[in-house]
């Protein structure tokens, strides 16, 4: 499949991979990068992102290689079992969720994934009548 994306390299990610500005790392791999987010959310609030350069969530699952997508997956994993809030271990839960594109206001154009935790995180979205722009 042809990739339909134009990757902009001056966005603030990757600007982060090139080391062109600090980030706040909580983990990183040969292929993917975890920082805690500029502006949390919640008291938990990691960003993973894959290294190579993917606009966001389709572009990355269609397009990153087997070892990128391994690797970014396992690395979720590692995350929420160091932060000790996997449901399955008796943690308190967590929450990933990725903006792809204008409709969720996606403001890096850089594929990330939040973790979200620490606190009650209420239901999934907002009705649509609670959301003004
Ligand atoms: P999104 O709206 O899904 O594109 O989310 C972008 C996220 O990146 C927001 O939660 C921002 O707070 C976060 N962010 C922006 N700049 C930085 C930065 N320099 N370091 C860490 N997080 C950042």
């Amino acid at each position: 499949m042809a990739n339909a994306y134009a990757y902009d390299d001056k966005n603030i990610f990757a600007r982060i991979l090139r080391g062109e500005i600090p980030n706040d790392t909580v983990t990183e791999t040969d292929h993917t990068l975890a920082f805690n987010d500029i502006y949390p959310q919640a008291p938990i609030h990691v960003l993973v992102i894959p290294k190579g350069a993917y606009v966001c969530a389709d572009d990355f699952y269609a397009n990153a290689s087997e070892a990128e997508l391994v690797d970014f997956a396992r690395t979720v994993a590692r995350i929420t079992a160091d932060l000790g809030i996997q449901p399955g271990q008796g943690g308190q839960g967590y929450r990933t969720l990725s903006n792809a594109g204008e409709v969720a206001v996606q403001e890096v154009p850089h594929y990330h994934l939040h973790i979200l935790s620490g606190r009650p995180l209420g239901r999934m979205l907002q009705k649509a009548e609670d959301v003004r722009g």
